[in-house]
């Protein structure tokens, strides 16, 4: 007998008879003897469904207000699933964000978990009840609703597997785990058995929406067990690992990518100290977040000074560049949002040379034009112009040897 959680993604759960199927399917667990936690999402496209109308209604409105609205999603499939469980002889009981309640900062829209008290959940199980948790959402001190950021019902799910200790948080979703790359993109792409922690994290940071980035930090740092799994297909899945990679193992675990950044460039700036803190300074006070920077001085004395930020935020940025070119007596300023950064991860980059030149050379033999790089210890990242996206996620899928063999 084990204590599971297990979280429903949008997908499993976007219809009268995907619900029924997962209740089957949770059904299944609890008469293997096994307690289980559920967390679930949203139906699929709720979520979008209810952003559009408040912003229709009002763009600029308060987060918190946004809020508000964002949580109901989770609230409607919470009985439903509750209400199928039923129907399949399970004793549920539905609980939204703040009837567990899972206590969170005040920062609406991307709040972050700071307490969860499970005894109600605990008690519940201890009389085979089985908890039906909303993700995604939490209360703040003052009583107002959080929600925790787009994807965060993965961090509700393995938050609630910390505190309750459980043996396991299992992710269930519409692929049967974690891939090489996005299968959609890539159809050729290979489940992984396992991978790291700190390979996920980068993966998940860099553009692989399978898992919350908070979600796949959380766990690491509490120890969860996590597995990434299929709602409609059985088998292992993919689990998420301390352990570091065996000797024979790739040394490339997976590409991922990400077209929701920007390019912004001031061309011609006077070259003198202090040029990167009066740029990128009212960029940070405007609470813009700056990923890549590249700068490099011309021969004539001035730099160009290149920086992406998140698309939403470019028009914001290009206004604040005007003004900083005018004042630095710089040339100009261009920017582009036809951009996408596509990344390769892997722990295996610590003990081998030569990934970025092999990476750079499979580019360029496809014709793909390499505009900034950047590297850590593990990923290397370029960004291209996002018309070659799909076919450089290709390229190196083949070319680092993670193409699923063919029969
Ligand atoms: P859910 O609604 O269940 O939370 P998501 O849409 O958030 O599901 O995440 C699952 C999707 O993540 C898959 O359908 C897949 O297209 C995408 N994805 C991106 N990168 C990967 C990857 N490396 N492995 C598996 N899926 C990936
Ligand atoms: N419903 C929320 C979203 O669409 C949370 C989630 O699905 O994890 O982002
Ligand atoms: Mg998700």
């Amino acid at each position: 007998m084990a204590l599971i959680v297990q979280k429903y993604g949008g997908t499993s759960m976007g219809s009268v008879e995907r619900i029924q199927h997962v209740a089957a399917k949770v059904a299944g667990f609890i008469a293997r003897g096994d307690q289980v936690v559920v967390v679930v999402s949203a139906m699929s496209g709720e979520t979008d469904r209810l952003t559009k109308m408040a912003r229709e209604i009002n763009p600029r409105g308060s987060k918190r207000e946004y809020d508000q609205i964002l949580a109901t999603g989770e609230q409607v499939t919470i009985s439903l699933l509750a209400l199928a469980l039923e129907t399949q002889g399970v004793k549920a009981r539905s609980y939204t964000g703040w009837q567990v309640p899972i206590h969170t900062d005040a920062a609406h829209q991307k709040a972050r978990i700071q307490k969860i008290d499970p005894e109600r959940l605990m008690a519940d199980c201890r009389l085979g009840i089985v908890p039906v948790v909303a993700g995604f959402q939490g209360l703040t001190g003052e009583g107002s609703v959080t929600t925790l950021g787009r994807g965060g019902s993965d961090t509700t799910g393995v938050a609630l597997a910390a505190a309750l200790k459980a043996d396991e948080c299992q992710i269930y979703t519409d692929v049967d785990g974690v891939y090489t790359t996005d299968p959609r993109v890539e159809p050729k792409a290979r489940r992984l058995d396992r991978i790291t922690f700190e390979e996920m994290l980068e993966l998940a940071s860099l553009g692989s929406k399978v898992l919350q980035i908070r979600s796949v930090e959380f766990a690491g740092k509490y120890k969860v067990p996590l597995r990434v799994l299929s709602t409609f297909k059985d088998g292992p899945g993919t689990l998420i690992t301390l352990e570091e990679h065996h000797v024979e193992d790739p040394l490339i675990s997976g590409i991922a990518f990400n077209r929701d950044e920007a390019q912004l460039t001031v061309t011609g700036v006077p070259d003198r100290p202090g040029i990167a803190a009066a740029i990128l300074g009212p960029v940070g006070e405007a609470n813009v977040e700056v990923d890549m920077i590249v700068q490099n001085v011309a021969a004539d004395g001035t730099t160009d000074f290149t920086f992406t930020v998140h698309k939403n935020d470019y028009d914001r940025g290009l206004e604040l560049m005007q003004g900083i070119a005018a004042e630095l007596g710089a040339k100009g300023v261009r920017g582009a949002t036809d951009i996408a950064k596509v990344s390769v991860v892997g722990v295996g980059m610590r003990s081998h040379a030569g990934i970025a030149s092999q990476m750079f050379k499979a580019l360029a033999a496809a014709g793909i034009n390499i505009r900034m790089i950047s590297t850590s210890e593990i990923k290397i990242s370029v960004v291209i112009e996002e018309m070659y996206l799909e076919l450089a996620v290709r390229t190196l899928h083949k070319a680092f040897g993670l193409d699923i063999a063919t029969v």
